[in-house]
């Protein structure tokens, strides 16, 4: 018997996995997955996820994995630029990108380092359940019989689409569809030590650098586009990055080193969170597009939040249920302010005459330029940046200046 099983071993569940063992709890953490090994995803972590390294003692492990720390964010919407940095927090002082065969396996070595359990090449094919409430899991190692292993909570943190939220029945309390694809891949030769963002009209690229002097580049198109733009992903792709002329350059000039990667399943939604003998963390919790780069710092507070609350409900400090119920909160307020920004960016609209307005009053002005980079990077609260005596200062010293 368990103190928990936790299914899926990436940014959410090894982390979690890790701080569980870490309580002394008898956690087992598995995943069909074989690791090192990838996932489609890019891997922009903004200060908050740095924090999050930095407080469990990785950082310097990510650091020393060739992946360069990032210190400026270029945000350019086609007649206006701003470059910045978000404010730091404690612990998260710069951005960074790991790519994931790096950080997965980093972060499930962590667990295992803590004591978790950890049986990889597993896959879970259903929850077992005790007069209503799930107390366990079936599943086989590969090419093994079925085996049953029983807990006092059983976390899906197995993603987009867990099997943990299937078969316990989990309804999305949140649905706002999906906006984009995208299509990735990695140069060699193309100088960048920023996150860079083009915005325009029904386009957003995304570059920033990663392990090994790699810069990764990414297009999101609207979704309906999809099945053009996978007729002709390289023609496709290199035609929107002309729409940032000096960016396509610099991409022409270097090399392309690995196969496009892409989704067309970036679908907006929040889930109910826990239930009678289970709980869901990451992707299986709340998926986003990643336009904004939020889902692994977001699947780090749920590993944080959840971790938290099952430490003290196992110690007695506060009912289960309780307990359960201050994490499903911690999450969607955590979550919810940025969850609302990305659906609004990915609708690749233009941004409205107010935000316009806004972003030109930033030019030249430093430090609301960053705090507005704060709001996106998550280390300046929405409601803060966004009060209206703020946004008046912001324009009248604009309006000074001009
Ligand atoms: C194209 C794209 C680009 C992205 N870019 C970024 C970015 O730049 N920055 C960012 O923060 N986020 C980005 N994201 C989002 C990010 O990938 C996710 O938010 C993150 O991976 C969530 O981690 P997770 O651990 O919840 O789920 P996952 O990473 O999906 O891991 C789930 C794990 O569960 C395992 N699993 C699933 N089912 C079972 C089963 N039945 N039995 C056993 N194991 C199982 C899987 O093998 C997998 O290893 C991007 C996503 C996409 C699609």
């Amino acid at each position: 018997m368990y103190d928990a099983i936790i299914v899926g071993a990436r940014c959410a569940g090894s982390p979690l996995a890790m701080l569980l063992a870490r309580q002394g709890q008898k956690v087992l953490l598995v995943d069909r997955a074989e690791f090192p090994s990838d996932t489609v995803s890019t891997h922009g972590m903004k200060k908050p996820a740095v924090a999050h390294l930095s407080e469990w003692g990785l950082i310097d492990q990510v650091l020393a994995s060739n992946c360069p720390p990032i210190h400026s964010l270029r945000l350019d919407v086609g007649p206006l630029v701003l470059q910045g940095s978000a404010p730091p927090i404690p612990g998260g002082e710069f951005d960074i990108a790991p790519r994931r065969y790096v950080l997965d396996t980093l972060l499930a070595k962590a667990a295992v380092a803590a004591g978790a359990e950890f049986r990889e090449c597993f896959t879970v094919e259903d929850l077992l359940f005790d007069d209503g409430t799930v107390c366990g899991i079936r599943g086989h190692a590969r090419g093994g019989a079925s085996v049953e292993e029983r807990a006092r909570i059983v976390v899906g943190a197995d993603g987009r689409n867990s099997r943990v939220a299937q078969a316990a029945g989990v309804p999305l309390t949140v649905d706002r569809g999906a906006f984009c694809c995208a299509y990735y891949s990695y140069f060699s030769g193309v100088p960048s030590s920023s996150i860079e963002l083009y915005t325009r009209p029904g386009r957003q690229i995304i570059a920033f650098p990663t392990n090994d002097d790699l810069t990764m580049v990414m297009v999101e198109w609207p979704r309906a586009e999809f099945p053009q733009v996978r007729s002709d992903i390289e023609g496709t792709f290199m035609a929107s990055l002309d729409l940032a002329p000096e960016f396509a350059e610099r991409v022409r000039a270097g090399r392309r080193e690995e196969r496009f990667s892409g989704s067309a399943e970036l679908p907006n939604y929040q889930r109910q969170a826990f239930g009678p003998g289970w709980a869901l963390v990451g992707d299986a919790l709340s998926h986003k597009d990643p336009i904004l780069a939020q889902g692994i710092t977001d699947a780090f507070h749920d590993a944080a939040f959840l971790a938290a609350a099952l430490g003290e409900a196992y110690s007695g400090v506060k009912p289960l249920d309780a307990a359960l119920a201050d994490f499903a909160a911690r999450h969607m307020e955590c979550s919810m302010p940025l969850f609302e920004a990305t659906c609004q960016f990915a609708t690749l609209q233009p941004p409205p005459p107010e935000m316009q307005q806004l972003l030109g009053a930033l030019l030249g002005n430093q430090p609301a330029t960053d705090q507005f980079f704060g709001t996106i990077v998550g280390t300046v609260p929405m409601h803060e940046f966004y009060a209206p005596e703020n946004l008046e200062r912001i324009m009248q010293a604009a309006a000074r200046v001009a």
